[in-house]
Order: C-alpha cells, then sequence, then structure tokens
C-alpha cells in the first residue's frame, strides 16, 4: 500500500460521548487511520472526564482550536438532572457547544447532505442550504415582567453620566398584561456578519440575510445596518470577484424566496429566526442523520460536528450487546471537513483529495441502497439493505479503495 498521506499541523480533535463516541473511534479505525498519518490534540469532552477536570478541558479544547485553527468535534452530553445521578457529576456542566462558541465567538452552520432516494419536501430543492443562527441576545437573553392594570411601563437607560433616557412601552389602564425588554450588541452582531460574510466567500455560495425593519425601524434596522456596513468596507470587492452576491430582504420575503428556491446558498438568520427556521429546514431535508454543523469564528476558525446528539437510545441498546445501526455519516463529514480545511491551510492537496473521495465513497454507499435503519425508512430507493453501522463503515472503505 502506499504511504499514508502526512499532516503538519494537527487537528484538534474533541472526544464526546455515548454513541458517537463509538462511531467515533470506528470511523478513525476503519477509514482515517488505515490512510493517514493521523496528527492529533486530543480532547476528552466524554462527560466523565469534563467531571473529572471541573470542566477545564472544554476551555483548554477551545483554546487550542485558537492555536490550531481547525477542531473536529464528537457530541456531547448536555447535563440535565438525570444525567447528574447517572454520571454522579460535581456539577450540572454547561454545554460544551456552548462554552466553546463563547470562547470562539462563533456563529453555527449547518448544511445537509444531499443524496438520491432522501427527497427533501421541497421537491425544487436540489441543492443544499446552508443555515446560520446569530446566537447571542434577542428573546434568549431577555427581561420579563407581568404588568398589572393601572401600571405604566417605560424603557429606562441611563447613560455613563447618569443621564435618563425614557420611553413609554405602554399605559396599562384598561387591563393587566406583559412586557419584554431584549438587547443585542454591536459587536456581537459584527462578529455574526463577518462570520457569514467569511463562509459565504469559502463556500462561494451567496449570503441572504433578512430581518424585520420596516416594524422594527431601531432594533432590526440596527442589524440591517451593521450587515450593510462591513459588507460595503470589508467584502464587497471580495464577493465580486468570486462571483456571488450579498442579498438583504425581508423575514417574510424570504421565507417565499426559501421555499421557491433551488437552494445552493446560506441564510443568515437572527437569534429566533435561526431557531425556528433550522429546525424546519432540518425536517424537510429529511434526516438528522445527514445535517452537517460547523462553527466558525469572525476570525476564520472552524469547529466541524455533527448537527446530532449522542443518539442514547441506540448507545443504551450498544450497552446490551446489541449491534446497533446507527447513522455514523454527519459525524464522518464532521472529520472530512476538518481533514479538507486542513489540507487547505497547509497546502497538502492530498489531504483534501481524500476527503473529497471519502464524502463521494459514504454518499455511493447510500446510493447503492446500503444504509442505516432510520435512513431506510425514508428512502425512496427500490432496493435497500440495513446495516449495522460497523458494516456501514466497512462498505464506505470498499468504495473510497477504489476512488483512491
Ligand atoms: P439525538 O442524540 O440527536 O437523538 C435523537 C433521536 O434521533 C435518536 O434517538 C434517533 O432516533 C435519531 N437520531 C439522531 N442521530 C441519529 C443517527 N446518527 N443515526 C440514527 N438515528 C439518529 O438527540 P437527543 O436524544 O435529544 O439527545 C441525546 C444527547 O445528546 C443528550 O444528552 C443531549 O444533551 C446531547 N446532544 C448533543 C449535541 C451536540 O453535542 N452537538 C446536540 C444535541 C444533543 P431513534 O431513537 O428513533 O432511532
Ligand atoms: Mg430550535
Amino acid at each position: 500500500m502506499a504511504d499514508k498521506i502526512r499532516m503538519t499541523t494537527p487537528l484538534v480533535e474533541m472526544d464526546g460521548d455515548e454513541m458517537t463516541r463509538i462511531i467515533w473511534q470506528m470511523i478513525k479505525d476503519i477509514l482515517l487511520t488505515p490512510y493517514i498519518d493521523l496528527k492529533t490534540e486530543y480532547y476528552d469532552l466524554g462527560l466523565v472526564h469534563r467531571n473529572e477536570t471541573d470542566d477545564q478541558v472544554t476551555i483548554d479544547s477551545a483554546e487550542a482550536t485558537k492555536k490550531y485553527g481547525v477542531a473536529v468535534k464528537c457530541a456531547t452530553i448536555t447535563p440535565n438532572a438525570q444525567r447528574m445521578t447517572e454520571y454522579n457529576l460535581k456539577e450540572m456542566w454547561k454545554s460544551p457547544n456552548g462554552t466553546i462558541r463563547a470562547i470562539l465567538d462563533g456563529t453555527v452552520f449547518r448544511k445537509p447532505i444531499l443524496v438520491k432516494g432522501i427527497n427533501p419536501y421541497i421537491p425544487t430543492w436540489t441543492k443544499p442550504i446552508t443555515i446560520a443562527r446569530h446566537a447571542y441576545g434577542d428573546i434568549y437573553k431577555n427581561t420579563e415582567m407581568k404588568v398589572e392594570i393601572g401600571s405604566k411601563a417605560e424603557l429606562v437607560v441611563t447613560d455613563k453620566d447618569g443621564n435618563e433616557t425614557r420611553k413609554l412601552i405602554h399605559d396599562f389602564k384598561n387591563s393587566d398584561g406583559v412586557i419584554q425588554g431584549v438587547h443585542n450588541l454591536d459587536d456581537s452582531i459584527s462578529s455574526f456578519a463577518r462570520a457569514c460574510f467569511n463562509y459565504a466567500l469559502d463556500a462561494k455560495e451567496d449570503l441572504w440575510f433578512a430581518s424585520k425593519d420596516t416594524i422594527s425601524k431601531t432594533y432590526d434596522h440596527r442589524f440591517k445596518d451593521i450587515f450593510a456596513e462591513i459588507y460595503e468596507n470589508e467584502y464587497k470587492a471580495k464577493f465580486e470577484a468570486a462571483g456571488i452576491e450579498y442579498f438583504y430582504t425581508l423575514i417574510d420575503d424570504v421565507i417565499a424566496r426559501v421555499i421557491r428556491s433551488e437552494g445552493g446558498f446560506i441564510w443568515a438568520c437572527k437569534n429566533y429566526d435561526g431557531d425556528v427556521m433550522s429546525d424546519m429546514l432540518a425536517t424537510a431535508y429529511g434526516s438528522l442523520g445527514l445535517m452537517t454543523s460547523v462553527l466558525v469564528s469572525p476570525s476564520g476558525v472552524y469547529e466541524y460536528e455533527a448537527a446530532h446528539g449522542t443518539v442514547t437510545r441506540h448507545y443504551y441498546n450498544h450497552l446490551k450487546g446489541e449491534k446497533t445501526s446507527t447513522n455514523p455519516i454527519a459525524t464522518l463529514f464532521a472529520w472530512t471537513g476538518a481533514l479538507r480545511k486542513r489540507g487547505e491551510l497547509d497546502n497538502i492537496s492530498e489531504l483534501c483529495k481524500f476527503a473529497d473521495a471519502l464524502e463521494k465513497a459514504s454518499i455511493q454507499t447510500m446510493e447503492d441502497g446500503i444504509m442505516d435503519k432510520n435512513l431506510s425508512i425514508l428512502s425512496t430507493l427500490p432496493e435497500k439493505r440495513v446495516v449495522d453501522t460497523e458494516t456501514f463503515l466497512v462498505e464506505i472503505n470498499e468504495r473510497l479503495k477504489k476512488l483512491i
């Protein structure tokens, strides 16, 4: 066999939990280490080790990502009350994804993998739509109150010299009611905008953004203005050179355009829009097992992962000794995404070619009708063979061998 592909800079490897942790090892053993002299800096983000290190390992892994520029992450458990007892935790540790996102100041981009037989609910969507959600502020950091009849609610801002500015929200003369205060930060909106513009350049796809600036003439309008200003000053020339467009419209208009589109663009969303629309897109494209995710920082650092979780139900079956049929594709594409990016940054074309071949082999496998149980339920292919996870990966390897 030919020499293994050599890497120069290590990839930051963030291991995780449950079924995806098992799949992680299988992917490395069956599809990566036979071909690549895999160079990673390993961080064990499994819940046991997060607990042992008081979650310091999560912080360290994010710092390493900043240093090296590319990470690949396995799905991890976000603890809840039940996990506290299951893992005998010292504390209810925060979501690792939240911690990493905060340190990298990143934006998450989700993109579906399209394969024959898994048809989007919208038949015109022949290309993937990538969705980006601004993950700071708005209603997710709100302050709200119930208000009794006879009360008057105002917005009050005290500036650094102690001067107050007041604006009436509502005079509750005739009824009880509710109020809500929300905020966002120019810094956060700017980071979001830059991450989106960078990603669009990287993917060579148009970028769409929408808000409700006609109704929210100060708040939403600020988003529109910041995007426009950054585009004009920093990205316009680069977009023109790449032959791509930045397009702004109203949120309701964008929905109509998305539904009628053929896909193939990036859709940037405010926090709430992204929360709702990412679930809509994931469902409409078919399968969580085929949804990829990458966190991009405004400085151009990338962390790749699958959009799904640790697939707990399958893991409990695995612990009983059963062979599970879990879809490894989104986790595998996290690896190929990260390896390709590493190859681009370090000028290792063999690494990029390997990533392309591995993705192609994966898609061929599914289009040959070989897939996991959940995917087979959705697939319209006439002939399907449901396989366990390991066989799935072995079948991919058979096709990979022919491609390289
Ligand atoms: P999940 O792990 O995504 O699984 C939900 C269900 O979706 C599974 O039970 C399975 O359905 C199906 N599914 C998801 N991925 C699949 C795959 N690769 N192959 C086949 N089927 C798949 O979500 P969850 O059950 O809500 O969360 C489990 C744990 O993951 C939680 O502890 C949560 O904190 C964590 N989580 C982590 C991340 C992350 O690290 N990014 C994201 C989400 C959740 P069936 O059972 O019907 O087969
Ligand atoms: Mg949601």
